[in-house]
């Protein structure tokens, strides 16, 4: 399985991501993925945080 997580054929609620060049990235500016998980933990601020379910296409 490419990914860590299933990639589904419905989008993720509530999640809007904008990374195209994920391979769990849809059409309109969503997530296709089971489910995310954002890291690090103990981040201070947005820029500190990411999607560490991102995968390549
Ligand atoms: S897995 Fe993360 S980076 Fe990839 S489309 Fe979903 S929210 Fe965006």
């Amino acid at each position: 399985m490419k990914g860590k997580v299933k990639k589904q054929d419905s989008m993720l609620d509530g999640v809007r991501c904008v990374v195209n060049t994920c391979y769990y990235y849809g059409e309109g500016d969503c997530c296709m993925a089971s489910q995310i998980e954002i890291q690090p933990r103990n981040a201070s601020n947005s820029d500190q945080t990411d999607c560490s379910t991102f995968a390549p296409k």
